[in-house]
């Protein structure tokens, strides 16, 4: 290439690199001026693209996405079988009609798979948009089978946004994020995760109890040995309705498909969303005829959805669903989380590893270093996250495809993070 042409291939580059640097500020200036901003401080990473178990700037930069979107992108990034799946979907119908009166394919046959799946008795599945939402419908069926009004949530539980799930946070008194939102539902009481003592607490004024069998929010809680046994024992005594939150420890993320699995104890209902729709908004609520069936007479409606269960998000969530089952990607789950474990656990700036399957907390003693690890994560192409009620560990929650490869090669960065640390 001679001089002349070196040059005008230069002055093209930077002019190019000038166009999409100013592109970019201006979509990032339009992001914060016109997108609802949930914190004062966003990360303003802008994606270009997604794939397996990472993500990309326009400039070409690479995430490794140990974040999942928060848990949902269990089949990885651009999984060619969902791809595929929401692509003939959209072809063939999108939306047709309000949920539960058409017979439509990838609602039935998901809801079917899914039946297969759970412990007997949690056979009757309600399609919704979100976990919010799939919790939501769980309590006012819990209300509506017992007749009762108390409803029981863990302390440090997360549940969703919405006024009826965030009554259920049970966060501590004086916690600001329920007092800013007052008043939410009434009868509420929180117990403590792991409490057996507070157990007694439940009676026979208690619609249900709501738990997390791992709390997520709360920095990876697993329950103490016997814990879900004895609450499910006095949910039955006092007649209570167990529900499950496996919103976050569903379709695999703890080593087993749902986490009631792993620790044998089957609750009266379950909800589920996130990695449920396979990247797509999808929620459900599940349970037996019996309770499920309250939700159709006196009144009819009990709940009803214009979206819940779209037809492309069923199809997504069944594609990303078989594919975890055809390719034992499940089975995998404990062995990488383990994986992590033994790459990070020995470093001096690491206090601890609380971990089910490949949902990791990656305790760091207190918040300051945790703040600092999150500037040096965004240099290094890691994509983490700290917890709502634990702002002294970060998160390791990535796609469970993710190569042994790519654990190694992810945990050699965050392991130069934490060196700098120092
Ligand atoms: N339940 C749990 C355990 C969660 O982790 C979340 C979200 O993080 C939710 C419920 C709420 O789900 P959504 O954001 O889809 O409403």
């Amino acid at each position: 290439m001679g001089v002349a042409a070196k040059k005008e291939a230069i002055i093209c580059l930077s002019l190019f690199t000038l166009n999409l640097s100013i592109s970019m500020n201006i979509l990032r200036k339009q992001f914060l001026s016109h997108v609802a901003q949930t914190s004062p401080s966003p990360m303003l990473v802008e994606v270009a693209r997604a794939e397996g178990s990472c993500f990309y700037t326009p400039e070409g930069k690479r995430y490794y996405d140990l974040v999942a979107g928060v848990s949902v992108s269990n089949v990885g990034h651009a999984n060619p079988a969902v791809v595929r799946a929401v692509q003939e979907q959209a072809a063939r119908y999108m939306h047709v009609m309000v949920y539960g009166e058409l017979v439509e394919t990838p609602q039935v046959t998901y809801a079917a798979r899914l039946a297969s799946l759970l412990p007997g008795g949690l056979e009757s599945v309600y399609f919704v948009n979100s976990g919010a939402e799939a919790v939501e419908g769980a309590l006012k069926l819990a209300k509506r089978f017992t007749g009762r009004t108390e409803l029981i949530s863990m302390r440090r539980a997360y549940h969703g946004s919405t006024h009826g799930a965030m009554s259920m946070m049970g966060a501590p008194e004086g916690e600001e994020w329920k007092n800013a939102f007052r008043p939410l539902l009434p009868d509420v009481q929180a117990i403590e995760f792991n409490d057996f003592g507070e157990l007694e607490r439940i009676t026979h004024r208690t619609a249900c109890v709501l738990a997390e069998p791992v709390q997520g929010e709360a920095g990876v809680r697993p329950p103490a040995a016997g814990y879900l046994e004895a609450l499910r024992r006095r949910c039955d005594e006092v007649g209570a309705l167990l529900i499950f939150d496996e919103i976050q420890t569903g379709m695999g993320r703890t080593g087993a498909m749902f986490a009631m699995q792993k620790y044998g104890i089957v609750p009266d209902i379950v909800c589920l969303a996130k990695a449920f729709g396979g990247g797509m908004p999808l929620g459900a609520f599940v349970s037996c005829h019996e309770i499920m069936d309250t939700l159709q007479t006196d009144p009819v409606l009990g709940h009803i959805t214009t979206f819940g269960g779209h037809p492309v998000c069923c199809a997504a969530g069944l594609a990303a669903l078989d594919y975890l089952l055809e390719h034992r990607v499940v089975e995998e789950a404990e062995r990488k989380g383990a994986l992590y474990e033994e790459l990070l656990g020995d470093h001096p700036a690491v206090r601890g590893i609380r971990r089910a399957g490949l949902l990791l907390a990656v305790e760091l003693g207190s918040s300051e270093p945790l703040y600092r690890i999150m500037e040096l994560f965004k240099d290094a192409g890691i994509m983490s996250d700290w917890f709502l009620y634990c702002d002294t560990a970060f998160r390791i929650s990535p796609p469970l495809t993710i190569s042994d490869d790519e654990i190694r090669d992810s945990a050699a960065l965050i392991r130069r993070c934490l060196d700098e640390l120092k």
